[in-house]
């Protein structure tokens, strides 16, 4: 200290002051404090090269700021020669300077009111207005990593964040940033902005802005970067962040108008702000894994990167738009795009619920329709890790602009993928044929049984669905059976489901298995005929959830090998750990199929399909007809089929279904025991029904009240659905990612529903 006051008073003429040390980010800080009152900060710096440059624009920039406004700016203080810049320390090793002291709390340390938030925003637009006019090449040429505008230079640093779920989100938003704000970016009005605007850059008196300081990382960039900087640490912790983001740009947008364009960005750029923060503090933890600090503010981050993706993006630029006087997004109305959809596409494609959602994007959990609503998604087993999970969709983007061919031509994406995908198979699976629906692949299951076994019988499961071909059709119950079918074909037999609810055998413990399988085999002896295959889902889909009783396939399997015939395990809905406990449905049964069916959650909802056999049905096969797949195999789908498996290893998702799932389950019992309309609760891991009955006696079918309560819980803006031969089972099979938060939504719902019926 001793050398500062002599500092002080060779170069500034001061003597008699106090100096205290302050806290400093990247260097070191100092009050000085004079008798007469006055204040200063002595900034001291490393002297490197080309910072003299910068701090005398930055001077210049604080004189003009303070010139205008003496409070609210520290106003740059000249050394005795006249300079602003002092070199000083052994062979002048550091700068320094001098600045007026500038009153107020900290912005993170008092209340937050509106008021404030108007105050704040009124001052950044006209600190904004008077930046505007500056010009530094310095300043233009800076490149800094706080700088939003490079987010995407540290896509190749995502990876130091530790967490899988943390990460994903990142990855999620930078990718959004790259697609939408960075083509844009060249559009936007620049200037130079304080870019830093920060709770601790930010100083308060009496519920009004009083100062704003630290200049540090001044940058020549987009405006509208000053308010997402801004905005990112101003709604940390806010339970209604839009709203209060709207009292910055109402009284911003007075001071100095925003165009839509500007509005329309910031939901992605605020976005972008928080990847960049977490990336830092990923790799400063990495330097310095002790610092408390830098967890305490990775949380903040953490819990408004989870609250920005449950705000639809849409609303966002609304809310933000009508802040600024200006209207809404425009959008058609759901009348209009209704009438479009039919009068081109057949109403046999039906569209769900009585009030129609017309969906617009998605991330992970969550849907968000045309209309700014977000829907928490707990019914969509395709997007099987999560909607639009970056990884899947930059290995799509990745492949798809590289090579798309066929599997005439050799690339090692079929290689790798099927040795990955096969490797998830006991032993004796292993071969895989790759189409691209399930309907294409139970197509072409049931054609190399009947090739293996030189027979074309079938036999399948009451309420069962397979797919929507020709032959997918004959062997679906569910769909023969029902409105519009033509009744069974002679070549089908049709096994009655073992239902422990509502069937004739209901003791679960292996005993009704037994019963169902001998009556099974006791149905193929009356058929007359040897059948070339039994397909069954493990828990029956569009029975409305149903498990096939303990043990069953144990029995029913032998019988049907016994007799000639394969055995083929329709994994579509089941397959790839949804079911928690197990990665494949036919490992409930402690089983080995004959044949697997592969379909929806594979691609993530990229279109892909496969049927995975042993070497002796696909050498069967191999009988002098080719098979060939336009686009089963192509390059693309493999590389998403393969981000599909790494995805559900690096964020553990089986786990999570298993977990999350029994949490559910859980849940759903204790509803269970409150209302009498839930006759079962039934599922595993993140394949879940719940069984709506009129009484549970007579166990009639409430039909009724399950449409209600979808319906309901659409309004809610929650999306389940209803299934089962009756349709009284409401049908939950939510992207794996789902977690205990997104459980307790869909039961609080579910029990105000119930409870107000
Ligand atoms: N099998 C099962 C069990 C299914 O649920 C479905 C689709 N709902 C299919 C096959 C047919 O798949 P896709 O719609 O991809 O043709």
């Amino acid at each position: 200290m001793n050398e500062l006051a002599h500092l002080l008073k060779i170069q500034y003429d001061i003597a008699d002051a106090t100096i205290s040390s302050l806290e400093g980010y990247a260097n070191a800080n100092y009050k000085v404090e004079l008798p007469d009152g006055q204040r200063f900060v002595l900034k001291e710096h490393k002297a490197e090269e080309g910072l003299s440059a910068l701090f005398i624009a930055e001077g210049n920039i604080l004189s003009k700021l303070s010139g205008q406004f003496p409070d609210r700016f520290q106003e740059p203080i000249l050394a005795r020669d006249g300079n602003y810049l002092v070199k000083d320390g052994v062979d002048g090793a550091s700068l320094y300077r001098m600045l007026r002291w500038v009153d107020g709390s900290f912005y993170y340390s008092t209340g937050h009111t509106p008021e404030l938030f108007r105050s704040v925003g009124e001052q950044i637009a006209k600190m904004n207005i008077i930046l505007q006019g500056e010009s530094y090449p310095i300043i233009e040429a800076r490149r800094i990593q706080w700088d939003l505008q490079y987010l995407t230079d540290l896509e190749g640093s995502i990876k130091l964040i530790r967490d899988p779920l943390l990460r994903k989100k990142v990855h999620y938003f930078m990718l959004q940033y790259k697609l939408h704000v960075l083509p844009q970016l060249s559009k936007l009005r620049r200037s130079v902005i304080h870019n830093d605007l920060n709770d601790w850059n930010l100083l308060v008196k009496e519920n009004a802005l009083s100062g704003i300081i630290d200049f540090g990382d001044i940058v020549y960039a987009p405006v509208i970067q000053e308010l997402a900087v801004h905005l990112t640490y101003a709604l940390i912790d806010k339970e209604e962040p839009l709203q209060w983001a709207s009292y910055v740009l109402e009284s911003y947008h007075k001071a100095l108008p925003l165009t839509s364009q500007e509005l329309d960005l910031l939901y992605h750029m605020i976005a972008g702000r928080m990847c960049l923060s977490l990336i830092s503090s990923a790799q400063a933890k990495i330097d310095d894994p002790d610092n408390d600090y830098l967890s305490v503010s990775e949380e903040q981050i953490v819990r408004l990167i989870n609250r920005w993706l449950e705000i639809n993006p849409d609303r966002a630029s609304n809310v933000f738009r009508s802040a600024c006087g200006m209207p809404d997004l425009s959008v058609e109305n759901i009348e209009e795009s209704l009438n479009r959809r039919f009068t081109h596409i057949s109403k046999a494609q039906s569209v769900s619920y009585s009030n129609p959602i017309k969906m617009n994007r998605a991330a992970f959990q969550y849907m968000y329709d045309e209309y700014g609503n977000t829907f928490l998604d707990a019914y969509n087993n395709i997007p099987h890790v999560g909607h639009s999970h970056p990884k899947i969709v930059e290995g799509g983007i990745k492949q798809m602009s590289r090579l798309n061919t066929n599997t005439r031509y050799i690339y090692n994406q079929l290689a790798d993928y099927s040795e990955k995908l096969l490797a998830k198979f006991p032993a004796p699976l292993n071969k895989v044929f790759f189409v691209n629906s399930g309907s294409a692949a139970s197509d072409l299951a049931i054609r190399m049984a009947q090739t293996f076994a030189d027979s074309q019988n079938i036999m399948v499961m009451e309420h069962g669905y397979h797919g929507h071909t020709r032959s997918g059709i004959d062997i679906s119950h569910y769909k023969f059976g029902r409105a519009g079918g033509r009744g069974q074909a002679d070549y089908i037999l049709k096994t009655e489901i073992p239902d422990t609810y509502r069937g004739k055998y209901t003791r679960d413990d292996g005993t009704a298995g037994k019963q169902y399988a001998r009556d099974a085999a006791m149905a193929l002896d009356d058929f007359k005929h040897p059948i070339a295959a039994f397909i069954a889902e493990p828990i029956v889909g569009c029975a409305g959830q149903v498990p096939l009783a303990k043990d069953y396939l144990k029995h029913v399997y032998p019988v049907i090998r016994q007799q000639g015939g394969v055995c083929i395990s329709d994994e579509v809905q089941t397959g790839f750990g949804r079911l928690g406990s197990v990665f494949w449905g036919f490992e409930l049964q402690e089983v080995i199929p004959d044949i697997v069916v592969l379909g929806k959650p594979m691609g993530n909802g990229h279109p892909m399909a496969a049927v995975v056999t042993t070497d002796e049905i696909a050498n069967s096969f191999d009988n002098g007809m080719e098979f060939f797949s336009s686009f089963g195999g192509n390059p693309v789908s493999c590389a998403i089929g393969q981000a599909v498996l790494e995805v559900i290893e690096e964020e553990d998702l089986q786990k999570n279904a298993l977990v999350t799932g029994s949490y559910f389950i859980h849940q759903l019992n204790k509803l269970k025991t409150k209302y009498e309309c839930i006759g079962d609760v039934r599922g595993n891991g993140l394949f879940l029904g719940i069984e709506f009955v009129k009484d549970r006696e007579t166990k009639a079918h409430d039909t009724d009240l399950a449409n209600t309560i979808k319906n309901r819980m659409r309004e809610k803006l929650i999306l389940v659905s209803t299934d089962g031969p009756r349709d009284n089972i409401i049908k939950m099979k939510p992207p794996l990612c789902f977690n205990h938060s997104n459980v307790d939504t869909v039961i609080r719902h579910l029990d105000r529903i119930l409870s107000s019926i």
